[in-house]
């Protein structure tokens, strides 16, 4: 038991894997970047090296371009420019500076239905924001709570994938 607590930074990110079988019906640019990100995010937790924390940063950023584009705030031809436009944001700007503010701008331009997905995202923000002051890798807490929020936002992505289909 100690030891899947110890290691739950790492295998929740196997939600982010299911998230993503779970969009690719509705959206298969945004379930290979689900599944991308799981990968990417498991490789971080596990060696905690800096490229694979630019790997991390990548996958999130290329989920919330993918999200703006299928939510209809940029045009198609973003799913291609993605994999790119993902690439500086990982390399100069840090993920909690810049992944809300894309998620903020998707959920606002349809809010009308992505109210349940948005509170998903914000009690998984909470989680993490407590477990941020902890020490990762040697609290439980941290292991806990950040587990939680990749839980909860596979599954908020889901939900907002599928919510405006
Ligand atoms: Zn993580």
């Amino acid at each position: 038991m100690d030891r899947v607590l110890d290691t739950a930074c790492v295998w929740t990110n196997a939600a982010y894997i299911i998230a993503g079988a779970a969009v690719a019906p509705v959206n298969a640019a945004g379930g290979i970047a689900l599944m991308l990100l799981g990968v990417l995010s498991g490789l971080w937790h596990v060696s905690g090296s800096h490229p694979a924390l630019i790997g991390d940063r990548y996958g999130m950023y290329l989920v919330a371009i993918v999200l703006m584009t299928h939510v209809g705030m940029l045009p198609e031809a973003a799913y291609w420019a993605a994999p790119l436009a993902a690439l500086p944001l990982a390399l100069w700007v840090n993920s909690y500076t810049g992944v809300p503010p894309l998620i903020a701008l998707s959920v606002g331009y349809r809010w009308d239905v992505l109210q349940i997905g948005a509170l998903t995202l914000l009690v998984a923000s909470i989680c993490n924001l407590i477990a941020l002051p902890h020490e990762p890798r040697h609290s439980r807490l941290y292991e806990v709570l950040h587990g939680l929020w990749h839980l909860l936002t596979a599954a908020a992505f889901v939900i907002m994938f599928h919510q405006t289909a």
